[in-house]
């Protein structure tokens, strides 16, 4: 895996009042643990070394919904912006797959494929895979099986946020922006039981906002 942020399990983050939530979470959170330009500023990072590997190869982004959403739409534009001002020059193709493990903040234990009927047009392909969040790794394990049965070319993972955990099985992806300690986590389209998407800051839940959005 290649390089990247690690948040350690003593960073307090942001104080709430240091940056902009929208009011209706103000007391939800426990602190922004990675503002939003710092986010962008990463997936520009990220971008470029994913032109530099595929360059002019061709890949298709295969976004896993509906988490990756924001990271997926950030991360393509910045690439479609190296593609129009640099030598390099990756064409795009973009698909799409649902997922679906948890509930509250525990994995409902299935793991649920919604879509994604469609894969067979993966077959040949390079493909990226655009995920929000690795914490045991169990989901994307599953995802790649699932991947891996249609025959792609090869199969690259990129995931924003990758957890510090226990219940870890091993799973690293080929790219990640940031490593982060074992909370839970909300905002650029990570939910809590849908809510919290509308939210720019990646920031960390807390109790009561727990027990107000529980299922
Ligand atoms: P895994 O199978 O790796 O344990 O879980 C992956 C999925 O769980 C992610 O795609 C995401 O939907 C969800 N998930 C895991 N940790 C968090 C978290 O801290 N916040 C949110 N919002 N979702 C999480």
């Amino acid at each position: 895996m290649a390089a990247k942020i690690v948040i350690s399990d003593d960073y307090k983050g942001y104080p709430l009042d240091l940056f902009c939530i929208p009011k209706h979470y103000e007391n939800d959170l426990e602190n922004i643990l990675i503002p939003s330009g710092l986010i962008t500023d990463r997936i520009e990072r990220l971008a470029r070394n994913i032109v530099q590997e595929f360059n002019e190869e061709g890949l298709v982004a295969l976004c896993v919904l509906k988490g990756g959403y924001k990271f997926f739409t950030d991360l393509l534009d910045r690439i479609k912006m190296l593609n129009r001002n640099t030598e390099m020059s990756v064409p795009l193709a973009v698909d799409f797959i649902r997922l679906k493990s948890y509930v509250d903040d525990k994995q409902s234990g299935e793991i649920e494929v919604i879509g994604g009927d469609n894969l067979e047009n993966l077959k040949g392909k390079n493909v990226l895979v655009v995920e929000d969040i690795i914490d045991t790794g169990r989901t994307m394990l599953k995802l790649l099986d699932i991947l891996h049965n249609v025959k792609p070319k090869c199969i690259r993972v990129a995931s924003l946020l990758v957890k510090r955990t226990e219940r870890s099985v091993g799973y690293k992806p080929d790219y990640a922006g940031f490593e982060i300690p074992d909370s839970f986590v909300v905002g650029y389209a990570l939910d809590y039981n849908e809510y919290f998407r509308d939210l720019n800051h990646i920031c960390v839940i807390n109790e009561q906002g727990k027990k107000k959005y529980a299922a």
